[in-house]
Order: C-alpha cells, then structure tokens, then sequence
C-alpha cells in the first residue's frame, strides 16, 4: 500500500548533502530544490521506493539523481571494492544521454569517485565491455541496451545493485520494453532501492509500480501542468498561413523575438519548409524530427543547449509519443519511413533556456498544447509562448483555453500579441516569393539531402571525430540546406521596410556582436524596444570545419 504524504520543506543545504554536490549545484546555479526535489530528495535518501509523478520541465531528473550520488558516496565510505551501485533506465537513447549529463554536472566535484557510464548509443556490444569491466558506479541505458549486456555477460548486478530508477516511466510499455523490463527484473538482487518517475501515471505506470516498488511514497505533486503565469506568459495571434509566415519572418529580423526558440509544426515536411523558408533570409535553423538518427538528435540538442545556435524547428509528432506498438523498430511495414523506437524528439528531452516557444502551427490537443509549452520555463526560468492561429485552429485555441482555465480561475491564460500587420506590408512581398519558392519538391529534395548529409556526418567522420573531439564542436545541424534558390539581398533588412515605430532603434538588421541573454523573450511589437547592439539571429557565423571544407 502506498503512502501519500505530507513533507516538510527542505533547502539544498538542510538536506545533508556533500559538500561535493552542494558545490556543483551552485555551480548549475540552482538556487533552492524545485518542489519535487524539495519533497523527493529527503525520501529517497531515507531509503524509501517512491514514484515520482512531476510535470516535464520540474526538475524531476535532479530529484532522483541528487540522491542516488549521495547515497553513492556515503556508501563509497564502507566499500571494499568497486560495483555498480545504481542502474538508471529511460525508454530513449537522447533521455539516457540527458540523464548522464546531468550525473556528470552533478558530480563534477568528486567525478574520480562516481563515475557514470551511458550504454545506450548502438555501438557494438563489445566495444562497451571495458567500460563495464570497469564497473562505474551509476549505469544509465534503455532496457533493451542493459539487457543485451546482462545476457552478454558483460554486467553483473545481482550481488551488488543498492538503487534502480525508471525514468519517464509511463513511456516504457509503450515503447514496447515490457518483456525487457521484465527479463531484466530477473538480473536484479531480491532487494534494492526503487524509484519510478513519470509525467503521467497511466495504468503502464502502475503495473510497472505493482511490479518494481515495495510500499512506496507516492509524490503525486498538486503541480498546475504549467508552469505559473508569473513565470510564463501565453500569447495567441489570429493569422492565416501566408501571414503566420509574414510575421514569423518579420518578427525574427526584426529582433521583437530574442533569445533560443522552439519554433513547432505539426509535420516533418512543415519543419523542412520553415527551414528552407527562413534560410531564404539568412535565419539559420536547426531540425529535430524522428527521422533523423539518434547520435543527430543528441548532437543538435546538445549544441542548441550550449548556444552554437538559437532556433529549432521542431515537430511535434504523435507517433513520438506512442510509438509503435507492434515492437516499431526495424518492422517498417506500416511506415515506409524508419522511427527509431528507442527515440522521442521531445518528450522529457531538456531544451535549456529555451525564452521562446512559437507554435506555427497550434497544436492539435490540450496535452501536445502543454507539452510544447513545457519546453519553456524550466526549472525556475523565465519564458513565452506564442501561438499562431489560424481560423481553421480557433476551435483547437478555444479548447486549449477552456480546459486550461479550469486550472485558473476562470480566467483565460492567453493574451493577445498585438502586432500590426499592416506595419510590416513591406515584409510581405518578400514572405510571399519565399514561402512560395518552397515547394513541394524543394522540401522532399531537402528531406533527402539532410538525412544524407547527417548520415555521413555520423559513419564517415566518425573515427576521425574520435581522434580530434574538437572538430566535432564545430560540426553544425544548422546548415542552410540549399534546394531553394538563395537571394542573398533577402537576408537583408533594407530600411524602407522597417516599420516607422522601429526606425530609430539600432541593431535592427545589422550584423552585430552576439550577445546571449537567455531570459529574452518576446516584445510587443508596439513597445519600446530596445535592440541594443546585439541581434542574436543575424550573428551567427560558423567558423572552422564548414570553412575548410568546403560542401
Ligand atoms: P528536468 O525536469 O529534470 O528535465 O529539468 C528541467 C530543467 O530545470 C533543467 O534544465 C534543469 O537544469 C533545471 N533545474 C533543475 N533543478 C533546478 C533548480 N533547483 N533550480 C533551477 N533550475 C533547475
């Protein structure tokens, strides 16, 4: 039976942990515990299984890892020998590459005494031996990775695991790993630590709780599914395709939007055609989609995370949520496509600093409506989302609004962006030419060229990026892809299509010195801005491999 509690609130440094992690905390820069971290930590430290049900973006991951270190380091103090002590499983290869990063920020303090080893990448089996020869404390994969390297041999957890995690827990059954969960449970000691995370408790999250927790804590947190008004700010825009098209244009070269962006479509063809729309004005984007390959998706994520770029294009893709369900992967009788099973573009995946999401096209029910706005406001930041919406979306709008309400009081989480459209008729001649250069030839060529271009990046070059890492910083997602005719005039902004209300303001459309504030977000396009020197989305030159090589 489970527990439901009431806990009593606790700061980092009340929560007695090392003076290690206290330290690499501060420096994430992390204040206080996110809710869910202030309720989890202190429980799981006492020892006790719980499931965790946390919204995306709550800092679910740092509640579970936060403690699995300290238990790992307190029990380092009594340890004879080296073992692998914790076994961290997520269904995608991009959350088990997320996991381990924020393992390895967490323990950049004591990073000789726990150590953290991701088996997801889909290398050969025995190329990953040796770093489980080496036993690393913590061991983060997908549940079919581990158990290829259970049934290889190559781990051994029956004697020595203390902690088991499942992460996006409510994402595992679905992805088709029940036989595997299963399986493995038979490689794990008759005791052990549990903790189930998960955005939903659906009924796969409670046969995997009857299945792995003990009398656990259930920390159903009474979290709104969004983060607070204070903390994000949801505008709605009436436009229709061409003019969505206009303004996303306008409001881009105009800097009204700074900061990193998630611009959302519904399909992968639409992420292509604002790709090759926006490269037109020399606004390169970059393109996450389930298509790709996996070690892409990590890469892009990775760097848009580090800043080497500020807009992603993104789809928000049904099938990523509910994968196949006839075990997908490698099937591909339903699709002529390939989906990776062991990949979500973005569920639990953690854009960071992300000031922006802009829903180009709104999305199709309340829950992708969250999810998408989830991308924004993490942990404690700031952040806006914008939505376009056209006359055929205004019923998705009312929806999304009416069930959104009931959270709030009545009172409509949405406002509206002024923007006048008439302001920037200038932009539309130009929209126009470039929205139409785009066709449906165009996208397929660009599908085409970029999952080449990718796939080379990743078999060709790989040895040689094993031997000079650097190079591999440099290697770029947001390329411009080329199928559309180029303009270089059209990545200009020439004065007399700069509304008079901006005209005064410096750095519009001029090439200035990038400057990152990562808590921009969206300006009304009426108030006073002021653009300072810096115009991120006209700054970015990549330098280094593209330069010497040529395409
Ligand atoms: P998660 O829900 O684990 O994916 O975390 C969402 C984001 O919140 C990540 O970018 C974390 O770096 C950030 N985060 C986690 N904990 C905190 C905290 N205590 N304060 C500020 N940001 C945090």
């Amino acid at each position: 039976m489970a527990d439901e509690i009431e806990e009593k609130s606790f700061k980092f440094h009340e929560m007695e942990l090392d003076d290690r992690i206290l330290k690499a905390i501060a420096k994430l820069g992390w204040q206080t515990p996110t809710l869910i971290q202030e309720k989890a930590i202190p429980l799981i430290l006492e020892g006790k299984d719980v499931l965790v049900r946390a919204r995306t973006g709550s800092g679910k991951t740092a509640a579970f890892a936060v403690p699995v270190i300290q238990k790992i380091l307190n029990l380092k103090q009594i340890a004879i020998q080296q073992e692998i002590k914790a076994l961290i499983l997520t269904p995608s290869k991009e959350l088990c590459n997320q996991i381990c990063g924020v393992v390895k920020d967490l323990t950049v303090k004591c990073s000789r005494e726990v150590r953290c080893v991701d088996v997801s990448p889909q290398v050969d089996l025995n190329v990953q031996k040796p770093l489980l020869v080496e036993k690393p404390d913590i061991v983060v994969g997908t549940p079919s990775r581990i158990l290829q390297h259970l049934k290889a041999g190559n781990l051994s957890l029956r004697k020595s695991l203390e902690i088991l995690v499942i992460d996006e827990a409510d994402l595992v059954f679905s992805f088709g790993y029940e036989a595997e969960v299963k399986e493995l449970l038979g490689y794990l000691p008759t005791i052990y630590q549990a903790i189930l995370a998960s955005a939903t408790l659906s009924n796969d999250v409670k046969s995997l709780k009857s299945l792995i927790l003990h009398n656990p804590v259930v920390l159903k947190l009474e979290e709104p599914d969004l983060a607070p008004a204070s903390q994000l700010t949801h505008y709605h825009l009436y436009a229709e395709e061409m003019d969505k098209a206009t303004i996303l244009y306008a409001l881009l070269k105009l800097c009204l939007i700074r900061g990193k962006t998630i611009i959302f479509v519904n399909t992968v063809d639409k992420c292509y055609k604002i790709k090759l729309y926006l490269e037109q004005f020399g606004i390169p984007t970059c393109i996450l989609n389930s298509e790709l390959p996996s070690t892409i998706r990590c890469h892009s994520v990775n760097q848009f995370n580090q800043g080497i770029y500020d807009i992603i294009v993104a789809s928000d893709e049904r099938a990523l949520e509910q994968p196949d369900t006839e075990k997908g992967q490698g099937d591909g009788k339903k699709s002529k496509r390939r989906r990776d099973k062991e990949s979500g573009v973005s569920r639990g995946i953690d854009f960071q600093f992300v000031a922006n999401v802009i829903n180009f096209d709104f999305p199709l029910d309340t829950q992708a409506y969250i999810h998408r706005a989830g991308r924004v406001a993490r942990g404690n930041n700031q952040g806006s989302v914008l939505s376009f919406v056209s006359i055929k979306e205004k019923p998705l709008l009312q929806k999304v609004e009416e069930a959104l309400k009931q959270d709030r009081e009545d009172i409509s989480i949405f406002k509206s962006y002024q923007f006048k459209l008439e302001e920037v008729d200038a932009f539309k001649y130009r929209a126009k030419d470039a929205w139409r250069a785009v066709t449906r030839i165009a996208v397929r060529e660009a599908r085409l060229k970029e999952i080449k271009q990718e796939i080379f990046n990743c078999q060709k070059l790989k040895s040689y990026f094993e031997d000079n890492p650097t190079d591999l910083q440099v290697l770029r997602h947001d390329k411009a892809l080329h199928t559309v005719r180029l303009q270089p005039h059209l990545a200009d902004v020439p004065e007399y299509i700069v509304p008079p209300t901006l005209k005064n303001l410096s750095g519009i459309a001029r090439r200035g010195k990038r400057k990152r504030d990562h808590s921009k977000t969206f300006e009304s396009s009426t108030a006073k801005f002021r653009a300072k020197k810096s115009n991120p989305l006209l700054s970015m030159q990549f330098e280094g491999f593209s330069k010497k090589k040529k395409k």
